[in-house]
């Protein structure tokens, strides 16, 4: 398989509020410097993009290290772009933190601050003082912002992009790796939240849309996508962002009442046009690999119904059984299984497939659990034998 990787990703360290310790965030760098080490050792090539270079050096001057920009901008709030980029400078500049230090909220406009005023809430504008910012742009601890975190969020994104571009621009049949650092499925596209910045589903699907009517001119087209995700989380921003609308299928398997707490459920059946496009699968803690297979059966066959003309994966691998931030039982076999069970559904077969890189925690194990994967997606026959 063709993996996208950029080094400017590794350059995103944090620190993180888990239980009553302040931490180095467990959403490190090493997480990708694992995975990319067990793919050099394999036979799939891991591309690597540089989204700072400029277009006209590039292969094509399409190349989405311009467009990503345009993307971030026709999806995420331009008030909330603009505080991920100068939000650490300011921090520096005002004696709050050290340049090697991380930006942290203090203060969240919790919901119950305004039932005695929904106006006052409703028209709430980013408070004046840089220190509160923090806590307006965010919704947990889990998303602090270093110096570098502007120009990693925005790799990943670029990632997002590349990897939709290509996907749409080669044969039917192709599925390509991105491997997204920051994750970004549950920040919504103005809030921050479990370590996530921009939301490259987001991304990916507007990437997706740009690049299918480049190819098709003039001519209308409709992508039908789904998004199967598959982190231990429930996608809570990417759920969000597509509620109303019918031509994106969401479905997801997570952790029943596990972060992000208030999202998730099976209630959540999507909003407006969009009612019956939005899918939760949520699984009881310490669900085994058996249960978990009959969910992505339950996935299947929603998504066969849709008949998806494109496939994007928010793919975590904190369903790991020994993932400090999740509880499921998969060991590293299952992924190869949960892959070929996907993959070969004639549901989707033949769908461009963007993979993209979510959670997962067990450094030592991920490298492992990502081959197994690809394994499984792109050798359906080995896996099955194997099971059996
Ligand atoms: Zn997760």
């Amino acid at each position: 398989m063709l993996v996208l990787h950029d080094t400017a990703t590794l350059q995103h360290e944090t620190v993180e509020l888990l239980g009553a310790k302040l931490i180095p965030a467990l959403e490190s760098p090493e997480r990708i410097r694992a995975i990319v080490s067990a793919l050099e050792g394999s036979n799939h090539k891991v591309l690597t993009v540089d989204h700072s270079a400029p277009s006209e050096s590039g292969h094509d001057s399409r190349a989405p290290n311009a467009l990503v920009d345009h993307f971030l901008a026709s999806t995420h709030d331009a008030g909330y772009i603009e505080h991920l980029r100068t939000v650490h400078t300011r921090w520096v500049a005002g004696g709050l933190v050290q340049p090697d230090e991380t930006v942290l909220p203090e203060a969240f406009p919790h919901r119950g601050l305004f039932t005695a005023g929904q106006q006052i809430g409703a028209k709430m504008e980013p408070p004046k003082d840089v220190f509160a910012l923090a806590g307006y742009y965010a919704f947990d601890m889990s998303t602090g912002i270093s110096s570098k975190t502007w120009v990693a969020a925005r790799a990943s994104a670029n990632l997002a992009a590349e990897g939709a571009r290509l996907v749409v621009a080669e044969d039917q049949n192709r599925s390509i790796l991105a491997l997204c650092r920051p994750p970004g499925h549950h920040c919504t596209t103005k809030v921050a939240g479990g370590y996530c910045y921009i939301n490259n589903a987001v991304i990916a699907v507007a990437a997706l849309r740009f690049h299918v009517s480049q190819l098709t001119g003039s001519r209308p087209s409709h992508p039908r996508i789904v998004i199967l995700d598959l982190d231990f989380h429930h996608g809570n921003g990417t759920q969000d962002f597509f509620y109303d609308d019918p031509s994106v299928l969401y479905v997801s398997i997570h952790g029943l009442h596990e972060y992000p707490y208030y999202s998730g459920f099976e209630d959540e059946i999507g909003g407006g046009d969009g009612v019956g496009f939005n899918l939760n699968l949520p699984l009881a803690p310490r669900s085994s690999s058996a249960e978990y297979l009959e969910m992505v059966a339950k996935a299947m066959e929603a998504i066969a119904k849709y008949e998806p003309s494109h496939v994007i994966l928010s793919l975590g691998f904190d369903t790991f059984v020994t993932d400090p931030l999740g509880s499921f039982q998969l060991d590293t076999e299952d992924y190869a299984k949960i892959a070929c069970r996907i993959r070969s559904d004639e549901a989707i077969k033949h769908a461009p497939s963007l993979i993209l890189l979510e959670g997962g925690y067990v450094i030592e194990k991920l490298g492992d659990n990502v081959l197994a994967f690809l394994q499984g997606w792109e050798e359906p026959e080995k896996s099955v034998s194997q099971e059996e």
